[in-house]
């Protein structure tokens, strides 16, 4: 039912959205061997956060070269336009491709666009690209990361945030980069609430200053902070296939997207590194219809949401809008 409404993804790794076939083919191309790493059925193997990192670096260390990451690009967004999706915004990590230098990082951008404008033509899919850095990897070298997207800030490169390990360090540290990137005319996001407890987000919010908050549902937990968020209009980049993969809440009818929602908070859905959650944005969609009864309008509604806090040119926003309200 919700398969006509088109769908907006706001919070996706490109890596962790890399296709089981697609890093099984390039490994063989290049005579790696990955160990564990598929189950039988050609799924990624793995039981519990700890297999599920290894399993992931494992997999996405094949991934090198600019062309690799065109390929990469071209497959996720082929996965992505069969599930309805008309605009994706990716989560790059310089850290990943060339290493944080800003003349590799250009090569490696310059390949990921132009696979990205070939798939706009043929399957009319969007892609920006939000620069992230690592937190685990340390603030020094998320300047780095700040600085390759301050340098590549423009029509594709959209946005900046954090992910990685929500434990290391505190969001204080990442505020120079984070200041460096809003200079550079980038939006900003930030992952935290998935694992750190709703007090992580304040301390994002506070010192990174982002627009959206990804994942961010442990703000269930303070009533005060869910009245803050939705005075201010800050919007959640929220995952519940993922979250439940994880062990973050036990199971669909537990999770809090619907709570938060229904209490006025601005929530999108998005998949965080789909094949590695045995997940689809349209199997989450299917999930949250069967629990919550979410319905075609609530879908629309929450598509809405996404349109309004994409970080893209409003040219490009009025076109999504139009398209969600053309299929009403
Ligand atoms: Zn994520």
């Amino acid at each position: 039912m919700t398969d006509d409404v088109p769908k907006i993804e706001l919070h996706l790794h490109l890596e962790g959205a890399a296709p089981p076939a697609f890093i099984k083919g390039l490994a063989q191309e290049k005579s790696i061997r990955l160990d564990g790493v598929f189950s039988e059925n050609g799924s990624y193997a793995f039981t519990g956060f700890e297999q599920f990192l290894r399993t992931y670096e494992a997999a996405t260390s094949v991934l090198k070269t600019p062309e690799d990451y065109a390929r990469l690009t071209r497959a996720v967004l082929e996965q992505s336009a069969e599930q309805g999706v008309i605009y994706t915004e990716a989560f790059l990590s310089p850290d990943f491709c060339g290493g944080r230098d800003v003349g590799a990082w250009r090569e490696y951008l310059a390949a990921m666009q132009e696979a990205a404008a070939g798939m706009r033509n043929e399957a009319g899919i969007v892609l920006r690209g939000v620069v992230t850095c690592i937190r685990h990897f340390g603030p020094e070298k998320a300047r780095e990361t700040a600085l390759c997207a301050a340098e590549t800030a423009g029509d594709f490169i959209t946005g900046f945030g954090i992910a990685g390990d929500e434990m290391a360090g505190k969001p204080a540290d990442f505020a120079y980069s984070f200041d460096m990137a809003r200079e550079a005319g980038l939006e900003l996001t930030a992952h935290a609430g998935e694992w750190g407890g709703a007090s992580s987000v304040r301390d994002a919010l506070r010192d990174l200053k982002p627009t959206r908050i990804g994942h961010g549902v442990q703000v269930i937990d303070d009533p005060v902070l869910v009245d803050h968020l939705i005075e201010t209009g800050v919007t959640l980049e929220v995952c519940p296939g993922s979250n439940i993969a994880l062990g973050v809440y036990p199971s669909w009818d537990k999770h809090p997207i619907e709570t938060l929602r229904s209490a006025g908070v601005r929530v999108t859905v998005s998949t965080d590194d789909p094949p590695f959650f045995h997940t689809t944005l349209r199997r989450e969609y299917d999930r949250l219809a069967d629990t919550f009864g979410w319905d075609d309008e609530i879908v629309r509604e929450v598509n809405r949401t996404a349109a309004q806090a994409a970080f893209c040119d409003p040219e490009t926003r009025a076109e999504l809008l139009l398209k969600l309200e053309s299929t009403a």
